[in-house]
């Protein structure tokens, strides 16, 4: 059995042509970052225009380094939800017209998921096992109990971790940093903390109080900006010019950060614990999303889990940011399945918005 898989759900385009192993054949993988880190944001359209220039390249490279031809594929995976609208279109598109001409199954694909099972493809992982999914666009934590079967314990109020780094190094102008050329938001954080004294500043982790597994971050920003204004006034300086203390805003950003997901993550631990809802053997936590590269975080989970006796697993970083890999892959476990395969084509729409599982966020209480 072999699967193309295809992403556009935000601003990567990605094909990849696995096996039923999960041997990766062939694939390409096309990233607008610098030109949306440049813009300061995403801006939908420019999205869609970049997307639609490049899938044709980058599924035929695909294709082409895997050396299958169209013919002998079994199907094909494509990311149907959730992401921007104008993005999954592109994808959607083409994947239809794709599979119409080469009278392929059409096996549609929820972006989440395919984030929380990638770790499956590189290594024997049994369900269920709880995964944290911490990236630009997401924070949520859930119960993998399937392939398709997925209880949502927590999800972020606000924003997700990875915009609120992105936020804060644009506030500091990070972009323009000697020491941080080329590095995204988060990573370019991540760099400058590690020669940061992260007790010069004090920010409150949120959400206290809050006895469930949800997250917030707008609040962290908002201390981390008003600390930001502080220091530029102090010193009589325009916005983003600040030199002097930048690594120590860093680190103490981050170190909340930090703290909260990890706290967040012990609370929907000991509920699975309490509830019995982990294996006795070889509990684990799979972390992925483009934060979960960060080693600060890693390191910070890595205390809790080895508290609590579970397993930490992070996939590499390629494999933990969008690609069309983990979509490919979340084919072949579907194809395996006999789960997924659309009967009609003509069916099937995009949704941008796609909750991950079922929501009992309401009912994890009292945990601790
Ligand atoms: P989603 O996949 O949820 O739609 P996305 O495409 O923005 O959103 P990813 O591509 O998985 O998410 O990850 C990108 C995010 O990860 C960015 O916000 C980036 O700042 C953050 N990030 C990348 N590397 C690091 C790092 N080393 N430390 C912290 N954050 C990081
Ligand atoms: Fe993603
Ligand atoms: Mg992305």
């Amino acid at each position: 059995r072999l699967v193309l898989g295809i992403e556009t759900s935000c601003d990567e385009t990605g094909a990849a042509v696995l096996d039923e192993t999960g041997t990766i054949l062939g694939e390409s993988l096309h990233s607008q970052k610098e030109v949306h880190l440049k813009a300061g944001g995403i801006i939908p359209p420019v999205a869609q225009r970049l997307h639609e220039e490049n899938i044709n390249r980058v599924v035929q490279e695909a294709l082409d380094r895997s050396g299958i031809t169209p013919r002998e594929l079994s199907a094909v995976a494509t990311t149907v939800k959730p992401g921007l609208a104008l993005s999954l279109g592109v994808g959607l598109r083409f994947s239809l017209s794709f599979v119409r001409r080469h009278e392929k199954p059409f096996i549609p694909i929820h972006h989440m998921e395919a984030h929380a099972l990638t770790v499956r493809m590189l290594r024997h992982v049994d369900f269920p096992f709880l995964v944290l999914l911490v990236s630009g666009g997401h924070s949520l934590l859930a119960l993998a109990r399937g392939i398709d079967d997925f209880l949502l314990l927590g999800q972020t109020l606000d924003e997700a971790p990875g915009d609120t780094l992105d936020k804060v190094a644009r506030r500091l102008s990070l972009i323009n940093h000697p020491k941080c050329r080329g590095l995204g938001g988060g990573q370019a954080i991540e760099h400058l903390a590690k020669e940061g004294d992260r007790l010069r500043f004090q920010f409150k982790s949120p959400m206290g109080q809050h006895y469930d597994c949800n997250f917030s971050f707008a609040g962290i920003r908002n201390q981390v900006t008003m600390a930001i204004n502080k220091k530029e006034k102090q010193e009589g300086i325009e916005p983003g010019q600040l030199l002097s203390c930048v690594q120590d805003i860093a680190a103490a950003a981050q170190h909340t950060i930090a703290s909260h997901i990890t706290k967040r993550t012990h609370r929907a631990i000991l509920f699975c614990k309490a509830r019995d809802l982990l294996p006795q053997n070889n509990p684990t936590l799979v972390v992925s999303g483009g934060v979960a590269s960060n080693d600060y975080i890693r390191e910070t989970l890595r205390i809790v889990t080895d508290a609590t006796g579970l397993q930490l697993l992070c996939p590499p970083a390629k494999f933990c940011t969008d690609n069309g890999v983990m979509i490919a892959w979340n084919g072949v476990e579907r194809l395996k399945q006999g789960k997924g395969v659309v009967s009609h084509t003509q069916d099937v729409t995009y949704e941008p918005k796609a909750p991950l599982g079922r929501d009992i966020s309401t009912e994890v209480r009292d945990a601790t």
